[in-house]
């Protein structure tokens, strides 16, 4: 059974009634991209620039966070314990947001690709005071315990700690939410210039790509999405998007639900592996910095710009068709990984 789709006004009344911190410098800004557009000889290329969102460099997670930390505050807690990776943009991101409203941060980082390099966003969030643990694990699948154990730590301290976990459910819906404001974002700045999208390109694993889903088909828009995914996981892309999507309609109370079918990803650009950059990317990086002045990452949206170039080359869009990248943030790790970018000093 298909629904009608809701207005914006419906989707935004829907929005209002989650607790909601406001981080985020928005709308974020959308801009055509004539000089790239034109290197690469097909449809005309916009960039939403969620790199800009504005917490300590910016990226997507500080859509993510406004849900995030207002269920942090709503719980009374003054303490964040997260893990991810040492290059991690979403530890960054809470870190400055932890810094913003005067709370503790302690953060167990695996090493990744770049170890305990001081630089890039590890960098960041020593500057911003989160006490950092890095240390050596295989997979993210082994945190949960060790953030367990540093919440226990902290309870015994008198602090009162919340765990955000690399893959915790509760977690991935409320900041999927933003990406869900976001999608309503994007289409009223698309209405307001008189214009659509054919589609809509980015780097995503989990939320970005399952609130934008969610949103733009609940909406009823005509933009389909194109998602190049940065990493590897066990359950499929498309299925573990629409699982995350529908989990959120639940708890946004929309009637609007996905399957694996309606989501477009692709494992394609991921190259040897997560973190990695690879010839594509660094080109994409490249080519965008030299016709636009603007940075993609080397871990995700260099990747995704990657897909979209291939794409065209392909001959897979018209000259005629219109697609917005939604450049996802990011940008910090380019110094940790000065040396795979494909440069030389002189
Ligand atoms: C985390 C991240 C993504 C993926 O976001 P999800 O919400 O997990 O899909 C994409 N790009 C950048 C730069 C990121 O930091």
């Amino acid at each position: 059974m298909t629904q009608p789709p809701l207005s914006r006004a419906e989707l935004e009344a829907k929005l209002a009634t989650l607790p909601r911190l406001r981080l985020a410098h928005l709308p974020t800004p959308l801009e055509p991209c004539p000089r790239f557009s034109a290197a690469l000889g097909g449809p005309e290329i916009w960039v939403k620039r969620d790199d800009l969102t504005g917490l300590a460099f910016g990226g997507n997670k500080t859509r993510q966070i406004e849900f995030v930390f207002a269920d942090l505050l709503a719980q009374g807690c003054d303490t964040l314990v997260a893990g991810a990776y040492t290059q991690s943009n979403w530890c960054r991101q809470m870190t400055a947001a932890c810094a913003r409203l005067g709370l503790g941060v302690s953060l167990v980082l695996a090493h990744g690709e770049k170890g305990p390099r001081l630089q890039g966003n590890l960098l960041l969030d020593r500057l911003m005071g989160a006490e950092v643990e890095v240390v050596d694990l295989d997979t993210l699948e082994a945190m949960q315990p060790l953030l367990e154990a540093k919440a226990e730590a902290l309870r015994a301290r008198g602090k009162k700690p919340y765990i955000v976990g690399p893959m915790q459910l509760s977690t991935l819906v409320l900041g999927t939410i933003g990406y869900v404001a976001a999608a309503a974002e994007l289409h009223a700045q698309l209405e307001g210039q008189g214009i659509e999208a054919d589609y809509l390109y980015l780097a995503g694993a989990n939320m970005t790509p399952a609130g934008l889903a969610l949103g733009l088909k609940a909406l009823g828009s005509p933009t389909a999405l194109r998602n190049f995914a940065p990493i590897q996981w066990q359950e499929p892309r498309a299925a573990g998007i629409a699982r995350i999507a529908n989990a959120t309609a639940e708890r946004l109370g929309l009637s609007t639900r996905l399957s694996p079918e309606d989501i477009w990803s692709s494992d394609e650009q991921i190259g040897p592996r997560y973190g990695v950059p690879t010839e594509a990317s660094n080109e994409a990086l490249r080519l965008f910095a030299r016709t636009e002045g603007i940075l993609l990452d080397p871990v995700y949206s260099a990747k995704a710009m990657a897909g979209l170039i291939d794409q065209v080359r392909r001959g897979r869009h018209a000259k005629g068709e219109r697609i917005v990248f939604l450049h996802t943030g990011g940008t910090p790790a380019l110094f940790a990984y000065a040396e795979d970018l494909g440069l030389d000093a002189a």
